[in-house]
């Protein structure tokens, strides 16, 4: 019984290290596309606008992608 307490505090305490480090890790390309173009659900909007309050880096990303969306647009 122990054991299985243990396994399942495990799980949540790797869960919660992975949004941590998701929400660390740097944006790719097509989440911002498809945060522009408002594709994400709730969640994934949450975890972008997260990242872009700790992140300057993928706040210039976001902004050259906006201004500069007319020549990749592919839709
Ligand atoms: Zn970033």
């Amino acid at each position: 019984m122990f054991t299985i307490f243990l396994i399942v505090a495990s799980f949540a305490v790797i869960k919660v290290l992975m949004q941590i480090i998701n929400e660390r890790r740097c944006l790719d390309d097509s989440s911002i596309r498809l945060f522009m173009l408002n594709r994400l659900n709730e969640k994934e909007r949450k975890k972008i606008t997260a990242h872009l309050v700790i992140c300057e880096q993928c706040r210039d990303k976001f902004h050259n992608f906006e201004f500069g969306k007319s020549s990749k647009e592919q839709e």
